[in-house]
């Protein structure tokens, strides 16, 4: 007997919502996952994390893999253990990470050998070690072992690279082996070619996957081609599969891939952005270094009912900002983290009563808008 589950609850249109479940917990779809790049979502307790609304984070294999080690990581109990959530994580491979971050690559058949951006040290990612890694992290959700071509790059190498993720998808699978209770999500690779999108997605429906990622995408094409993708491969893949579309994204990147049929989302956009003095809001994005702030004793949004917006004026959140004090990170990741979780939610209840096209033409309008005119 199978210890996860995905169920579609409802759909609208190509969008569906429900729920993933699994042994540590119950993910509900669409979702968004906090990135926590090196065992902290940076600048957040993980309590505070859930608070927000989250039911599962991401962490970096890359990362983790390099600092603390996964073999040290497994002395100590693991992921969940070590960063204190108890709730489900899923980790990337480190394929894309080692092409964005490491130092003097060498990729063969077999996998790559690269230097750590770290220490200068030398190591070693396969399928079969990737595989090994997150099994050591204690990871809930796993990703295929793939490669991501530098880009720009022309069809033939994007093709060439796609053909030998899928070669490392199988090795995954295989390596992977059966671990009830964890699942393995397969990557769908091919640029912005129709072809080669199908091509992969057929090659990792005859692997079989308990998921189906959709990578390589949001890299700089722009989100028009990126939704040109959206249109056709979601469709390509299982429908009865969770799909899981990496590193997306912009909020309205988000709604625009949910009316196209993904269900799972990561990105640093709202953490990051929280370290930089800005905040995602239902009006956009507020700067809150711009001086218009700095006598606003309004809340950021006065609709949003996160502790940002309920105990703290624009004027104190421009004075930490500009101060540099830890606070400003604090209280704008946070805002920004609860936005990303409302807006899901409200995706979700919007599909489920059967009005997602007028969801979305809301949250157009209010963007459209703009940020509330200066005091
Ligand atoms: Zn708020």
């Amino acid at each position: 007997m199978s210890t996860t589950a995905f169920h579609i609850a409802a759909r609208d249109g190509r969008a569906r919502t429900g729920t993933l479940t699994l042994p540590r917990g119950e993910i509900r779809t669409p979702a968004f996952m906090p990135v926590g790049t090196a065992a902290t979502v940076k600048a957040m307790l993980p309590g505070s994390v859930r608070a927000t609304g989250a039911d599962i984070l991401l962490g970096n294999t890359y990362h983790l893999m390099l600092r603390p080690g996964a073999e040290r990581m497994a002395r100590l109990g693991g992921l969940h253990r070590f960063m204190n959530w108890d709730r489900p994580i899923l980790t990337d491979s480190g394929g894309f990470q080692v092409m964005s971050l490491a130092d003097l690559r060498k990729l063969t058949e077999e996998g790559v050998t690269f230097k750590s951006h770290v220490d200068g040290s030398t190591h070693h990612l396969s399928p079969e070690r990737s595989m090994e890694i997150q099994r050591l992290l204690g990871s809930d959700i796993v990703m295929a072992f793939d490669e991501c071509p530098a880009l720009p790059a022309t069809e033939e190498a994007v093709a060439a690279s796609m053909r030998l993720s899928m070669r490392w998808a199988a090795r995954s699978r295989e390596a992977f082996g059966d671990r009830p209770g964890h699942m393995l999500f397969g990557i769908v690779q091919g640029g912005v070619t129709r072809e080669l999108r199908e091509e992969s997605a057929a090659a990792l429906r005859g692997i079989g996957f308990d998921g189906y990622a959709i990578g390589g995408l949001a890299v700089g094409e722009g989100q028009e081609a990126m939704f040109g993708v959206l249109d056709y491969t979601p469709g390509a893949l299982p429908d009865d599969r969770p799909r899981y579309l990496m590193g997306v994204g912009k909020p309205d990147d988000i709604v625009g891939a949910v009316q196209r049929g993904v269900d799972m989302f990561d990105c640093v956009l709202p953490s990051r952005s929280g370290r930089t003095g800005q905040a995602l809001t239902r009006r956009g994005q507020v700067n809150l270094r711009n001086a218009r702030h700095a006598e606003d004793p309004r809340p950021l949004d006065p609709d949003c009912t996160c502790p940002t917006c309920t105990g703290y004026s624009r004027a104190y959140l421009h004075h930490v900002v500009k101060a540099g004090e830890i606070i400003a990170s604090m209280l704008l990741t946070w805002h920004n983290l609860h936005y990303y979780q409302e807006l899901m939610a409200g995706l979700r209840a919007a599909i489920a009563a059967g009005r997602l096209t007028e969801f979305a033409a809301a949250f157009d309008a209010e963007r459209l808008a703009g940020d509330l005119p200066p005091v």
